[in-house]
Parts: structure tokens; C-alpha cells; sequence
């Protein structure tokens, strides 16, 4: 079953775009991580799944249908800075979504508190950022959601709560409930995804399942015995490189068999082969690279 489908999702604001059509299929149970620099569309993409701003085209399908008030009460948001009330209490916010969410589980959220050492009877505003913040996050992870949307959940966390929450939104996961968070700490999203999305831009620059990704896009070093000819080389390396100190490091992305056989025709002294982190999938992805690749 499919928790999320967005198809050709577009929002512009006057000329600008914000999301060109974006298409992407998040599969029952699984954590999501959506990447992207600033202003690339994540809280945009966020905001258009929970009816929050209107999309200008595209469809958008939760749990294989068309949005309906019944299946907001499946889904948990965590917005962007939080939104609590500052004037009101923990525990009053605990009251409020208790009577607006029927699976609202307190036990949970008693459990929660303690792990993330709230103090339930403190305003909001008398709170530091990161409390508000853990005080957001027990209040969604006690909804009893199917569907969790986090927009930037460790926003403002120390490391003990940053930790706590990977661990609650691995748990979730193995509950069969659908995380979709999005993250600038990429590390955060390695550690949890199954599959991610990069936007650039408003679009989609890559997505898939992160082991998969990574497999595909392994990287390829090789020390050259002598000084690299730079014409040889860009006639030889069907694919994106860079060379420092004697070293040539090619980016392969399914094609390893190929450009290791093109690296051997330059009789290097070892060829050796590292899988990607998600950070060098990441600026693959959003091209910072460019300028110093081929
Ligand atoms: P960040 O990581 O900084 O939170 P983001 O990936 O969540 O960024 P969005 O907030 O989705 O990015 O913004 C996407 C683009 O849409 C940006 O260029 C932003 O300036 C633009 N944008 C967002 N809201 C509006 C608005 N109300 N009017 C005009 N442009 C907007």
C-alpha cells in the first residue's frame, strides 16, 4: 500500500516556482527523508501533502485516496518552528490535542515527557527553543498517527534529544507507521531512511531506497603511476571525476564494471572502490560540485 503519492506537483508564486513537477511514491511503513538546500521546496512539498497552501497542479493521494477531513486524523504534522500557543502550558496543549485527536495515546506522552524531561506545568514561552521543540515532538508522537510529517524535527535539539528522536522515528517505523521528515543534518537521515528524496530548486534532482542508491553510485580511486595527461584523461573516463595529488576519484553511477576497465587502460598502481555516503549522493545531487568535475 502506498502511504504517499504525489504526481507532477506544482506551486508557483506569481513567476516564481516553489515546486515544478514533483512526482514521488512513499510506500506504507517506511521512513522517508526529503533533502534539499534552503529554499529547495521542502516545506512547500509538506505544506501542499497537508492542505496547508494549494497547489497551483499536480494530484496528491494519502493512503490511495483523495483528502478528506477523516484522513487528517490519521496524520501528525510537525510544522516548521513548532506553532504552540506561547501563552499556554504543556499539559494544556496535551489537553487540546487529546480532545481533537480520538488516538491521542497520554500514557505515551507521559513516557515521553519524561524521556525528553519537559516540564508539563511551564508556558510555552518560558520554554528554551529545544524544550518547545521536544514538547512538539511528544505531543506528535503520542497522536497515534499513521502518517508522521516532520518538517525539520531535530531543528534546536541537543544531542541526547536528537538521538531520542532517530530512536522514536526508527521505532515508529518498525510499528509499520510512515515517517516523512525532512532534515539539513544529513547524517540524521543516513542513519534512519529507507528512502529519500533530493530537491534542487522546486524539482526533483534524485530519489530511491538509500542502500540501493548507494550501491549504484560507488565511487572508484585509483593512485596514477605518473602525472595524469588531462586530454588522455577526459578521452579515457566516461563519467564525472576529480584528481588530487596523483589520485583520480570517479563518481560511477551503475556503470562501475565500465570505468574500472577504463581505469586499468591507464596502468594505475591500485584501483580501489568506496560506496557513497548519502552527503556525497547529496552534492552529487544538487551539483555543488559542478564547477570542479568534468
Ligand atoms: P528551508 O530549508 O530553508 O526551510 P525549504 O526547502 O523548506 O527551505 P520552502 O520553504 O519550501 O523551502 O521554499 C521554496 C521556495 O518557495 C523558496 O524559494 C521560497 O522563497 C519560496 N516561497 C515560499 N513561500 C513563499 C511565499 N509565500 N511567497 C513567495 N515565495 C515563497
Amino acid at each position: 500500500m502506498t502511504a504517499l503519492e504525489l504526481s507532477r506537483l506544482s506551486k508557483r508564486y506569481r513567476d516564481r516556482h516553489a515546486l515544478r513537477d514533483l512526482s514521488l511514491t512513499v510506500p506504507e511503513g517506511c521512513i522517508f527523508g526529503l533533502l534539499g538546500r534552503n529554499g529547495a521546496g521542502k516545506s512547500t512539498t509538506i505544506n501542499c501533502v497537508l492542505g496547508l497552501i494549494a497547489p497551483s497542479a499536480g494530484k496528491i493521494s494519502i493512503f490511495g485516496q483523495q483528502r478528506t477531513p477523516a484522513l487528517f486524523e490519521r496524520i501528525a504534522y510537525l510544522p516548521e518552528g513548532t506553532a504552540l500557543e506561547g501563552f499556554m502550558t504543556g499539559r494544556e496543549h496535551a489537553h487540546l490535542r487529546a480532545s481533537a485527536f480520538r488516538s491521542f495515546d497520554r500514557l505515551r506522552f507521559a513516557e515521553l515527557v519524561e524521556r525528553f524531561e519537559i516540564d508539563l506545568s511551564r508556558r510555552v514561552r518560558s520554554l528554551s527553543k529545544g524544550q518547545q521543540q521536544a514538547l512538539a515532538l511528544a505531543l506528535v508522537f503520542a497522536q497515534g498517527a499513521d502518517l508522521l510529517m516532520l518538517d525539520e524535527p531535530a531543528s534546536g535539539l541537543d544531542p541526547v534529544a536528537q538521538r531520542l528522536l532517530l530512536e522514536l522515528i526508527v521505532q515508529a517505523g518498525a510499528d509499520g507507521r510512515t515517517v516523512i521528515f525532512s532534515s539539513h543534518q544529513i547524517g540524521d537521515i543516513e542513519r534512519t531512511v529507507e528512502r529519500f528524496a533530493i530537491l534542487k530548486r522546486g524539482t526533483l534532482a534524485l530519489s530511491g531506497d538509500l542502500e540501493e542508491v548507494r550501491r549504484s553510485k560507488a565511487i572508484l580511486e585509483a593512485t596514477l603511476a605518473a602525472p595524469p595527461d588531462a586530454v588522455r584523461l577526459r578521452e579515457r573516463i566516461p563519467a564525472p571525476y576529480l584528481v588530487e595529488d596523483g589520485v583520480i576519484r570517479v563518481y560511477t553511477d551503475g556503470n562501475a564494471p565500465v570505468i574500472r576497465a577504463a581505469l586499468a587502460t591507464l596502468e594505475p598502481l591500485d584501483i580501489r572502490e568506496h560506496e557513497m555516503t548519502l552527503e556525497d549522493v547529496f552534492f552529487e545531487a544538487v551539483g555543488d560540485r559542478e564547477e570542479i568535475l568534468k
